[in-house]
């Protein structure tokens, strides 16, 4: 494992009001001192892999972190239980369910305020006592959120990859303006911002001008790498999920079956650390031991190595620039063969797609949308597996606008039209 010696300065303010956009917000910079106050969490999406995860890393260090807020659509019995554990000050749920789990709170006498709806996931993210939000929302319902934290100069561990394919560089510009600061989850985009110098990790830097050549993706293939690809229309759902190395949500396991995910990651890695087509690629690396290379111009590679465990990622990020005990063992290397191949493009065309789009945000954000709709119907038994890729390569290529979009509402006008579309081609192809 790579360590960098680079540390933080976290200032902040408490207040006492949530939403409080005038109090003074939390600025990080690459200091040279350690962090030592008591870190407030928000967790977006807290019921999920990444925010069980999340808060799995927070438990073994209590004195060092505390749950401020937690969110979750629909799985009300586990955010009770996490509210019980925790007692965060705020919790959202999905408002179907928010009567039932209010009665709840009442009757176990939990301190925890309960909201719901769209504005509420905004507030606990820019809430003026929060210090660090984890973005765990699947899809681009994440968006907005991470917008809010982003605004009010949070930390944001960002999990949530689509709000980046879809708002990267306005979310980032917003980054810089507000001084917040992005630190990414995804293993892969974790694995490269340890193994660069810590100012190109925040983009002080090109990559030239960090002596870098390449950064180089890994990824596993998913569950059908060696399957032949006339059968891949009959694979069902929960084949689809049954990841080879990864334990993670429904949405994620089909689009790192499809290698979409990867896509996805390619054109968030490209926002992240601004890198040019000649300085990303992508590698098949079966076991997700490596996660992710930086190649250096003087000939040196350096890799992130570890257990497929997403507590990692987490740990490092939610500790930066200290390191903590993530709860995951040292990796035994010599129990271990390591392979790496060529992407097959043909078995993956997802993946082509992705890197032939991702430097219009117009088109990724299509393409995201389209790959949203087209998982969430295949999930439900709506069309086979091979229809993904049909159905997002209809959507794409509706497209007749192909300059940039300049505004986060001209990316929602799209994303919705994007949906309808596929949505149409869907209920035709069923
Ligand atoms: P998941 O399906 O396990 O959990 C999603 C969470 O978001 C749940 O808490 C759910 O209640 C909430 N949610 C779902 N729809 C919502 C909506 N419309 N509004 C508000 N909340 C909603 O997903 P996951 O695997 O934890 O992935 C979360 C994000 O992290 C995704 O963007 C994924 O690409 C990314 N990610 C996940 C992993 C992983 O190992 N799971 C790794 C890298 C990146
Ligand atoms: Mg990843």
């Amino acid at each position: 494992m790579v360590i960098l010696f680079t540390y933080a300065i976290i200032s902040y303010q408490e207040d006492n009001f949530i939403n409080d956009k005038s109090s003074k917000q939390p600025t990080i910079l690459t200091s040279f001192c350690y962090n030592t106050h008591m870190q407030n969490i928000t967790i977006l999406g807290a019921t999920g892999s990444i925010g069980t995860q999340t808060l799995s890393v927070i438990d073994r260090h209590s004195e060092q972190f505390s749950v401020f807020a937690l969110s979750a659509m629909h799985n009300a019995d586990l955010l009770f239980h996490q509210c019980q554990q925790f007692k965060p000050r705020y919790a959202v749920i999905g408002e179907h369910h928010y009567a039932e789990l209010k009665e709840r709170f009442a009757n176990a006498k939990l301190s925890t305020i309960l909201l719901t709806g769209k504005q509420a996931l905004n507030d606990i993210a820019s809430d003026s006592r929060v210090h660090q939000v984890v973005a765990a929302i699947v899809g681009g319902a994440g968006l907005p959120s991470i917008h809010a934290a982003v605004q009010a100069g949070k930390k944001v561990l960002l999990a949530n990859k689509e709000s980046l394919v879809m708002t990267g560089q306005l979310l980032l510009e917003a980054t810089k303006k507000y001084g917040a600061s992005i630190l990414p989850l995804d293993s892969e985009h974790n694995a490269l911002f340890q193994c660069l110098p810590a100012a190109q990790g925040f983009r002080e830097k090109s990559l030239n001008q960090a002596g870098v050549s390449k950064l180089l993706l890994t990824g596993s293939g998913g569950p059908f790498r060696e399957t032949p690809i006339a059968e891949l229309v009959n694979k069902t759902p929960d084949e689809a999920c049954l990841h080879p190395n990864w334990s993670m949500g429904r949405k994620i396991s089909v689009d790192s079956a499809t290698m979409m995910n990867k896509g996805l990651e390619y054109i968030e890695a490209k926002l992240l650390f601004n890198a040019n087509d000649d300085e990303l690629d992508v590698i098949i690396h079966p076991q997700s031991i490596i996660h992710s290379l930086v190649q250096y111009r003087d000939g040196t590679s350096l890799a992130q190595i570890g257990h497929s465990d997403m507590r990692v990622p987490i740990a490092y990020a939610l500790s930066y620039p200290k390191r903590i005990n993530s709860g995951v063992s040292d990796i035994d290397l010599s129990q271990h063969t390591l392979t790496f191949e060529p992407v097959d493009y043909q078995r993956y065309p997802c993946l082509k797609l992705a890197i032939e789009v991702a430097n219009n945000n117009y088109l990724t954000t299509q393409m995201n949308a389209a790959n949203e709709v087209a998982v969430a119907a295949f999930l439900s038994k709506k069309i086979g597996f091979t229809k993904i890729y049909e159905a997002v390569a209809h959507c794409v290529e509706q497209s007749e606008n192909l300059s940039c979009a300049n505004s986060i509402e001209e990316i929602l006008a799209i994303d919705t039209q994007a949906r309808e579309i596929t949505q149409q081609w869907i209920t035709q192809h069923q």
